[in-house]
């Protein structure tokens, strides 16, 4: 059962990344679609850039392309995701495992894209 959550907070750490890049992207009035890549060399990213915190961390928080320090707030909004998707699926199997109604997925599915919108709109407005 341990396992289940854990696999939701990597998803949810995939589906912050992914906020991230929205995010930054919109911002910049950039397509969304391509590759990520450096903002100040333009060369693109490998994998090992973009594996959420773990990259971070590993990098010391600087893009390994060029050295730039990256802002603390894209882990700790990667980290908020996984958090927030594990609540969600605890929720969804407790509420599951009360009523039997299946319903309670599709709600829990809700909950998720309904987060990920007011999460890049909140964060678009602050940055
Ligand atoms: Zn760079």
């Amino acid at each position: 059962m341990t396992i289940i959550y854990l696999y939701v907070f990597l998803l949810g750490l995939v589906f912050g990344s992914f906020s991230n890049m929205l995010l930054f992207r919109l911002t910049r009035h950039e397509s969304i679609f391509g590759r990520s890549y450096c903002d100040v060399t333009k060369k693109q990213l490998t994998w090992k850039d973009l594996i959420p915190i773990v990259s971070y961390i590993y990098y010391k928080g600087r893009c390994r392309e060029c050295g730039k320090k990256l802002p603390i707030k894209y882990p700790i909004i990667e980290f908020i995701n996984g958090l927030f998707f594990v609540a969600v699926c605890w929720i969804t199997i407790t509420l599951f495992n009360q009523t039997r109604f299946p319903e309670v997925i599709w709600l829990a599915i809700f909950l998720l894209v309904m987060f990920q919108f007011a999460y890049i709109l909140i964060l678009r407005l602050i940055e």
